[in-house]
């Protein structure tokens, strides 16, 4: 099947005529989709596209904008299973795992669907008499949207639904390994009655129809969640455009467990947190920090019990793992493994590549997890994104505490304890954005902010009302209804330092005259 650009309201193939195929990584001879790999022209008739349908979308009212996203999601809800299905075949999660990522996509949309009616501004009292102080938000123009593959709806709803209940048009940029996803999310919101243009997709590699997008002066917003060498680049190349730019990046996140924890509790949170989408989350727990005294028992039951997870397609009920996304992403993990026993580590299970079985015809490999390593062995510095688990002894909280700061990334953080005053001292000391007690490093939900601190984040933040702040501008009102001129900082009424200082004057005056 050969997909098409989505520009304007209608399909459009790229100029270039150019397609590159998507294979499903459980099985090589599914064919998924020829994608277009599309350019600057295509990039740049997106935006026009988005540039032209900007006006009548802003000024729509916010409710009404509100009230298509409140239908997508009801629709979304109909196509839930079909759609998980498409997302398990062209990226691989399991299919429980897609029905979240979609389900993560409705509840996006209705969350947004009740901000319409909000959008919070202040009021709040003014310096001077007879004046009146709001605040509004304002929409900002045309967004380019940038997207991974690893939660393929998700994501694009993360940013289209604010996007658009903020009344700005959209370009979504979605990863080369699931374009299905996207696709079926903005056909979701089209049917659902958004105006043609409002948000146009163009497929393509990254550094073409991605670096087109961030090139464009046209485009006033940027959102990418992706890899932080990605993210960067494009950071620095929005800001020479004064562009607003909100960054999502990666991350290498830690689970404390203390010796007071519930210890099957924190097992299932290291499986769950460590394995889970075949451990290709940027909140994958791919750290685990054990103290000292229950080390080599609590290693033996992660490894007894991750050993026990099934390694297949996603479609097969019973399989726990899915494939690995894409040759390139194995590679790479194999050659982390291979630096992970140069350094010194151990790896006590898994390790190589999965072969055999259905395993032949897809890109499959074992939950690995490495014991007896150091802090600061690369394994345990830098994102792997795979399932590959590095477990660090620590001598107590404190130490916990400081090897899990000991990263780059920011981005998620787990203490188990059944100690208040460990947990707390978690909450306040993990440096990310996200930290959880008796949890495992995964399981954001979409009223609460999402992202990530140092090299996970650049200030802003996903989901929650604080994304608002990426989609709009503050606009300050001052109504005066003086009737005359009232000059703030000047025409001030005496405030109480300066009536202070008449009354010390006027008492002055009055002593002297006593
Ligand atoms: P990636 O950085 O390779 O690609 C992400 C997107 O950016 C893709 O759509 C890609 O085509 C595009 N892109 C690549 N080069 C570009 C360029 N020069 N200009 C414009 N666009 C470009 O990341 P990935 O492999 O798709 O995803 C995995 C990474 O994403 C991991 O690092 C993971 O931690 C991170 N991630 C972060 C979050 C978060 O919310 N913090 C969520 C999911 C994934």
């Amino acid at each position: 099947m050969n997909l098409r650009n989505w520009i304007g309201g209608e399909e459009a193939a790229p100029r270039s005529g150019a397609y590159f195929e998507r294979y499903n990584p459980a099985d090589d001879r599914e064919l998924i989709a020829r994608i277009p790999a599309s350019g600057h022209e295509d990039a740049g008739r997106a935006v026009a596209a988005a540039e032209a349908a900007y006006p009548a979308w802003r000024s729509t009212p916010a409710p009404r904008r509100a009230e298509i996203l409140f239908r997508a999601g009801q629709l979304l809800i109909e196509r839930k299973e079909v759609y998980a299905r498409d997302m398990t075949r062209e990226m691989g999660k399991v299919l429980i795992e897609a029905r979240g990522d979609v389900q993560e996509a409705i509840d996006m949309l209705f969350f947004m669907a009740g901000e319409g009616r909000r959008l919070y501004g202040q009021t709040t009292p003014s310096e001077l008499g007879a004046k009146m102080c709001m605040t509004m938000r304002t929409p900002v123009g045309p967004a380019a949207l940038i997207t991974p593959w690893n939660f393929p709806m998700a994501i694009p709803s993360w940013k289209l639904a604010p996007c658009l209940v903020c009344g700005n048009t959209a370009v979504l940029k979605p990863a080369e390994d699931a374009p299905l996803s996207a696709l079926n999310f903005v056909c979701t919101l089209t049917d659902a009655g958004l105006p043609p243009g409002v948000v146009n997709v163009v497929f393509g590699r990254g550094a073409e129809a991605g670096a087109a997008l961030i090139a464009d002066a046209r485009v006033r917003i940027v959102s990418f969640t992706g890899s932080t060498r990605v993210g960067r680049a494009i950071g620095q190349q929005a800001a020479a455009d004064l562009k607003h730019c909100n960054l999502e990046m990666g991350g290498k996140n830690a689970i404390i467990v203390l010796a007071d924890a519930d210890l099957e509790l924190a097992l299932e949170g290291c499986l769950w947190g460590g394995f889970g989408t075949t451990g290709q989350r940027c909140t994958a727990a791919s750290r685990v920090i054990v103290e000292h005294d229950i080390y080599p028992q609590f290693v033996e039951r992660l490894v007894e019990r991750a050993r026990s997870l099934r390694a297949g397609s996603g479609l097969d009920s019973g399989v726990q793992l899915g494939p690995i996304v894409n040759a390139r992403q194995l590679q790479r993990i194999e050659e982390y493994v291979a630096i992970g026993k140069q350094e010194g580590a151990r790896l006590t299970l898994g390790g190589a590549r999965l072969h055999g079985r259905e395993w032949d015809r897809g890109l499959f490999f074992p939950p690995t997890i490495f014991t007896e390593a150091t802090p600061d062995m690369r394994i345990a510095q830098e994102e792997i994104f795979g399932p590959v688990v590095t477990v660090l002894a620590c001598e107590g909280l404190e130490d916990a505490i400081a090897i899990a700061n000991r990263s780059a990334y920011g981005l998620s953080a787990a203490i188990y304890t059944t100690g208040v005053n460990a947990a707390w001292r978690g909450l306040r000391d993990l440096d990310a954005g996200i930290v959880y007690v008796n949890a495992p490093t995964i399981g954001a939900e979409v009223h609460l902010p999402f992202g990530g601190v140092r090299a996970s984040g650049n200030g802003h933040r996903e989901s929650g009302a604080a994304t608002l702040d990426v989609y709009s501008e503050w606009k300050t009102l001052y109504v005066d209804y003086s009737g005359r001129l009232q000059r703030a900082q000047i025409d001030t009424a005496a405030g109480p330092a300066e009536r202070g200082s008449q009354l010390a004057a006027g008492r002055g005056s009055q002593l002297g005259g006593c």
